[in-house]
């Protein structure tokens, strides 16, 4: 599968620099084009909000994986890289998150380009031997990737460096806001476990002392098996799960009929992966929390 990739890869890179031979280098790396705003190019959905929250009507983005893809398994596409060669700035998540984001960065031969390993500086969560990529779901960690951001952003226009550490410090008292709102009623929970639909919940149950079990595993590998289902009805009936949280991208089906079968209801949680409507990253987190703060209480 590794080898597939790779191979997709290089054509992509030749083709890219075939492509870019005859564009006409319509690249605008000089930090302002036409509108002034930054060209900031995500990786997928979470870096989107990141930015966003950091970056506000000073930079325009572009996000690379589509709403509606699973992006554990993405593949770039030409016109991926056409926008990060034309980007002042390129984000991802990293941990793992973007095997592609290096080929990307290669192909679009922007010398200019800042990138932004967004999880720089995180505290990873290492699973047998491989980096769990899911930091954005921490408030912790999130607020570790938005300052990267920011110090990006800063970096690529500095003439509206007020304005990114003003939205970087309000969004960051905002997440520990959250935080601590939260940590104090899960505190106060004795049931810590819930179910859902992909385990990207690890960073998340690390900042509350929860624990997470799942349809699917960290990488959103396939439909679970028929012993997989049942264990997971063991597990829920065991331990008493009354809520079973459903992903739009991983299994959803799997969900509702584990719920069935142990006459449990169904939530939907947002991963954040993909764009489901105009959820802010906050808003989104809050509705996350409140979810399972309510699942347990
Ligand atoms: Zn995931």
């Amino acid at each position: 599968m590794e080898k597939k990739h790779l191979s997709v890869f290089l054509i992509m890179a030749v083709l890219l620099a075939s492509l870019s031979g005859c564009a006409g280098g319509g690249g605008s790396n000089s930090g302002g084009d036409k509108d002034g705003r930054l060209d900031v190019a995500v990786s997928f959905n979470p870096m989107s909000e990141l930015a966003e929250a950091v970056g506000g009507d000073k930079i325009d983005i572009y996000t690379i994986v589509p709403d509606g893809s699973e992006p554990h398994d993405f593949e770039l596409k030409a016109g991926d890289i056409q926008a990060v060669s034309e980007a002042e700035v390129f984000v991802y998540n990293g941990a793992g998150m973007e095997s592609w984001a290096q080929a990307a960065v290669t192909a679009s031969e922007n010398s200019t380009l800042i990138e932004v390993d967004a999880s720089e500086g995180c505290d990873l969560i290492i699973t047998g031997g491989v980096a769990d990529p899911h930091t954005w779901l921490s408030l912790k960690m999130a607020r570790i990737q938005a300052l990267n951001i920011k110090n990006a952003l800063v970096q690529a226009d500095p003439v509206n460096r007020d304005y990114y550490e003003g939205n970087y410090s309000a969004f960051s008292s905002e997440l520990d806001s959250l935080y601590e709102e939260f940590k104090f009623k899960f505190d106060s929970l004795a049931d810590k476990n819930f179910v859902t639909g992909h385990a990207a919940f690890a960073y998340f149950c690390r900042d509350f002392g929860l624990r997470q079990s799942s349809v699917e595993n960290v990488f959103a590998e396939g439909e679970p098996t028929a012993r997989k289902i049942a264990e997971l009805v063991e597990y829920c009936r065991e331990n008493n799960v009354d809520t079973v949280f459903m992903e739009e991208l991983a299994s959803p089906k799997v969900s509702e009929t584990l719920a069935k079968e142990i006459g449990a209801k169904v939530e939907k949680i947002y991963t954040l992966e993909s764009s489901e409507g105009n959820e802010s990253y906050l808003d989104g987190m809050r509705k996350n929390l409140s979810l399972v703060y309510e699942s347990l209480r």
